[in-house]
């Protein structure tokens, strides 16, 4: 017999015909007529299909009277019109239980739990509506942004999850290592000797693809990866993972106007399939975790981005007579509360900072005319604050060496990423967005925990 997804199932269309449909009990009670509503869910839908179970199917006493949140169970029956909320509902013919859920012990059994308690849930959260929301809603966007991408002729470049370049600034690195920390080979001097370590080198795993992505953009033109990326620091915040995605486009001949025309495109694209692809899902996020989602994502998708010079936002912080935690003058790196200040406050909308101080921004950002700034920019959205980060790479050879010394790096160990200005060099640009931001961003969902499956953070790895 066919199978049917639930989704599938609770098409009209499909009224009439006989198929398998196999899940998860949410619920199961008995009607005064002499049969069962048993609720079933499979994941393809936040809604459950509603399922009758007639007492007089062979197993009806034994096996279907005791279902309960949890069981698994694969139904074969006819897909029928309801009188219910949902338009259809499968009229059991048999009724198989995979495995039972015991109701005494199983942690999802009806009480609602908060995510702060699903979180040490991580094998069984999946199975509540909120998580089940948040997969769906992330795969939609993982989906979007290829299509994105390669309906506009970039390439999907793999770069490397383990790196021995520690530039950037990015944040600190995790160490990949096969030395035995109990007793690590040592150099004269004593310390530890990495030329002995598995790759020769010190090695870590990667922060951004950024710099080999521009090695793909400067012999290909349009690339982008998308992978995991990962920062060792010890902050605990609502909005920070030790391992999370990030999506790095990189584009030959593109100046930092391109770049935020390409940010911006590209942020609308995911927002607006969210809100097409996920109206269901969305609809939950509305009504049960922020209620200002879908106007917020509707409104973005049909508005231009306000573009406002680092130093503007300065000037805008230093007049808005706000007591922040963090002082406020030209040439300090924004706060949190800054980015949040400007974006939801002054702006009520997207904004693109751009043209940022050369002393707080990394040595591989263009120096401007002015010998002051680099054009950095980040896109700050409310609520979330940065989700994207990127600028217009320094492509003059001389400039990007002085820039290296300048920050204590020696132009010698970043000799192939020196080479890319020695040989055809070309303006390009590229930027960073963290998946998880934009997947909190069009939920809601307050905690970055919470969008990710298995989240990494200080103190936490269990699953
Ligand atoms: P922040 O200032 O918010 O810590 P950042 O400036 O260090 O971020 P970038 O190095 O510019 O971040 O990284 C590009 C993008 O990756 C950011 O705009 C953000 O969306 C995402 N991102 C950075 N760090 C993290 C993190 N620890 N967890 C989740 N996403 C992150
Ligand atoms: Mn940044």
């Amino acid at each position: 017999m066919e199978k049917l997804s639930i989704s599938d199932a609770r098409n009209p269309e499909v009224i009439g015909t006989r198929a398998v449909i196999q899940g998860w009990v949410r619920t199961r009670r008995d009607s005064k007529g002499g049969f069962s509503f048993i609720e079933v869910n499979d994941g393809t839908s936040l809604a459950n299909l509603q399922i009758i179970a007639d007492n007089t199917l062979e197993n009806y006493e034994q096996e279907i009277k005791r279902l309960s949140a949890g069981c698994s169970v694969s139904i074969e029956g006819e897909v029928k019109e309801s009188g219910g909320k949902q338009a259809t509902e499968l009229l059991a013919a048999k009724v198989i239980v995979h495995g039972w859920a015991n109701p005494e012990e199983y942690p999802l059994q009806k009480k609602r739990h908060s995510f702060e308690k699903l979180r040490e849930w991580a094998h069984l959260r999946p199975r509540t509506n909120a998580f089940g929301a948040v997969a769906r809603v992330r795969n939609c966007i993982c989906q979007s942004i290829h299509d994105f991408y390669q309906e506009r002729g970039f390439l999907y470049v793999h770069t490397p999850v383990i790196t021995a370049s520690d530039c950037e600034g990015a944040g600190e690195m995790f160490r990949v290592s096969t030395v035995d920390p109990e007793n690590p080979p040592r150099g004269d001097s004593g310390r530890v000797d990495y030329a002995q370590d598995f790759f020769g080198r010190p090695s870590y795993l990667t922060v951004s693809g950024q710099l080999e992505a521009e090695i793909y953009a400067t012999a290909l033109g349009k690339v982008y990866t998308f992978g995991p990326t990962f920062r060792a620091e010890n902050s605990n915040t609502s909005r920070h993972l030790a391992e999370f995605w990030m999506i790095e486009p990189e584009v030959a001949f593109n100046d930092l106007d391109d770049n935020m025309d390409l940010a911006e495109a590209f942020l609308k694209r995911i927002f607006g399939d969210a809100l097409t692809k996920c109206p269901e899902d969305m609809d939950f996020f509305n009504q049960r975790i922020d209620d200002t989602v879908i106007t917020t994502l509707q409104k973005i998708v049909e508005s231009d981005f306000i573009r406002v010079p680092y130093t503007e936002a300065i000037d805008i912080l230093l007049a808005s007579g706000n007591e922040f935690q963090f002082p406020v003058e030209w040439g300090c790196d924004l706060q949190s509360e800054h980015e949040r200040y400007l974006t939801e406050q002054h702006f009520d909308g997207p904004v693109i900072l751009y043209d940022y101080p050369r002393s707080i921004k990394p040595f591989y950002m263009y120096v401007n005319d002015d010998d002051r700034t680099v054009r950095a920019m980040d896109v700050l959205v409310p609520k979330v604050g940065e989700i994207i980060g990127g600028s217009q790479r320094e492509d003059r050879q001389e400039v990007l060496e002085s820039r290296m010394r300048e920050q204590g790096l020696e132009p010698e160990d970043y000799w192939w990423y020196v080479d890319l200005r020695r040989y055809g060099t070309v303006p390009h640009a590229g930027f960073g967005l963290g998946l998880e931001r934009a997947v909190q961003f069009v939920t809601g969902m307050q905690n970055i925990r919470d969008v990710i499956p298995f989240p990494r953070t200080p103190g936490n790895a269990e699953f």
